[in-house]
């Protein structure tokens, strides 16, 4: 067991953190108020290998592993606390290392290069208005019709509807193919948001303002079988291996926002003084620092763990998938609540500063609870799935 993060993994952590905390962390507010990660921003990661990390070179990546993949979520969400970058390099991230991993070669060569030189936006729509957790119960139909499927139905807070609309692109999206078979019947495919039959409606969200949330409806929409993720009706599987690739960099987004926002109390709570001293000495504070500074590294090493599980599984070597699944559903169980209970917390040391936007904790906040109400998997489904693995599925309640 190794605690060390290789020279290459450590050299990829400070050139990335260096060139993040440069171009991007002076516009979180600027992202959070024009609704926008600015075009300059996009660039510079897609320079420097951040847009895909993990594709391999052939196809105009970084070749990366999931582990720099997740350090670099730690950087983005270090550098722009809203989640807007984060959860832009995150999705693009995850499903295109699962596009890498199992798609068509003719899918690889036509969407990678492009996600890699943000050219298109890469997503995943799975959720529906009427449930996201339970997939099985999607409304979502598709059939085969030639060498296409034959798309109808409806997918709701899908991320990033109005990026591939402005770039090119689309999403990774869950479809029933064979409804009696119920999650056995399940096909993943890319489909383009440029699609004929596609209409799409950008909701309001409370926060992480920089990337849209809408609904995307499907009216015969046509998707060549060469779009297909993996295999026909094996579509369930393949997202859940695609979760595990994006909840792992979910998680380590959240502890870079964590790492953010203790560095952000750290400083105020040294120099901000009441009955005549720093408030850092008052144990009523430093004794809360000094318990998240530890849940901090817990986190970050558990989320580590998960990465590298997830390497290993890559690479082929044999991976206790109990322990695999626990680590991933572990660190997005625990690591977006981290994050809420840190920038509440220090919200509190600043008083009523917090209370305006003269910080950025507030933004912080609003989009830090977007993992918590459920993006990239509720919250509960991750308990749900620890229990699955430590007691046994005999022992979840719809079985
Ligand atoms: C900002 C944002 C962006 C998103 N982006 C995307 C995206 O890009 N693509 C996409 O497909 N989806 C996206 N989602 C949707 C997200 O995946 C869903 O919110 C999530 O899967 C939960 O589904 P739901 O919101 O329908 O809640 P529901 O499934 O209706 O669950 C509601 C509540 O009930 C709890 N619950 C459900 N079942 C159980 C159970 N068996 N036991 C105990 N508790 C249970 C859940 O924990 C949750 O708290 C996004 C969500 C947000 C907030």
């Amino acid at each position: 067991m190794d605690f060390q993060l290789s020279d290459e993994e450590q050299l990829f952590q400070k050139s990335v953190h260096e060139m993040l905390q440069e171009k991007l962390a002076p516009l979180s507010r600027q992202i959070d108020e024009r609704h926008e990660i600015p075009s300059s921003v996009l660039e510079e990661m897609g320079k420097m290998g951040l847009l895909g990390v993990t594709i391999p070179e052939k196809y105009g990546g970084a070749g990366g592993s999931i582990t720099m993949a997740a350090l670099g979520a730690m950087e983005v969400g270090a550098a722009d606390p809203s989640m807007a970058t984060a959860v832009y390099y995150l999705l693009e991230a995850g499903w295109s290392h699962l596009t890498s991993r199992l798609g068509s070669d003719a899918l690889r060569e036509k969407l990678l290069p492009a996600v890699a030189s943000n050219r298109a936006f890469l997503g995943i729509a799975t959720t529906e208005p009427g449930g996201g957790s339970d997939l099985a119960a999607m409304a979502t139909r598709a059939r085969k019709d030639g060498g296409r499927l034959i798309l109808n139905g409806e997918k709701s807070f899908i991320s990033g509807v109005a990026e591939a609309k402005k770039l090119g692109g689309g999403h990774l999206t869950l479809m029933k193919t064979d409804p009696p078979l119920k999650h056995k019947g399940l096909t993943f495919a890319f489909v383009p948001i440029a699609s004929k039959g596609i209409q799409t409606t950008v909701l309001h969200n409370m926060g992480r303002m920089g990337i849209s949330t809408g609904i995307v409806q499907y009216s015969d929409v046509e998707v060549p079988e060469e779009n297909i993720i993996g295999e026909y009706n094996r579509g369930f599987y393949h997202a859940m291996l695609g979760f595990n690739y994006a909840r792992t960099l979910v998680a380590a987004a959240c502890v870079g926002a964590t790492q953010w926002a203790l560095e952000v109390g750290a400083e105020y709570i040294k120099k901000r003084s009441a009955f005549g001293s720093p408030l850092a000495k008052y144990e009523g504070v430093s004794f809360e620092y000094a318990d998240l500074a530890v849940q901090l590294e817990m986190t970050r090493t558990m989320v580590l763990k998960a990465a590298s599980l997830l390497d290993a599984y890559d690479r082929g070597e044999k991976v206790p998938m109990r322990e695999l699944n626990m680590a991933v559903a572990a660190s997005k169980l625990t690591a977006p609540q981290l994050a809420l209970d840190a920038v509440k917390k220090v919200m509190v040391w600043h008083g009523a500063l917090s209370y305006t936007n003269e910080t950025l904790l507030e933004v912080a906040m609003r989009g830090i609870l977007s993992y918590v109400v459920g993006a990239e998997g509720a919250l509960n489904i991750m308990r749900l799935i620890l229990v699955r693995e430590m007691l046994g599925p005999e022992y979840l309640p719809y079985r």
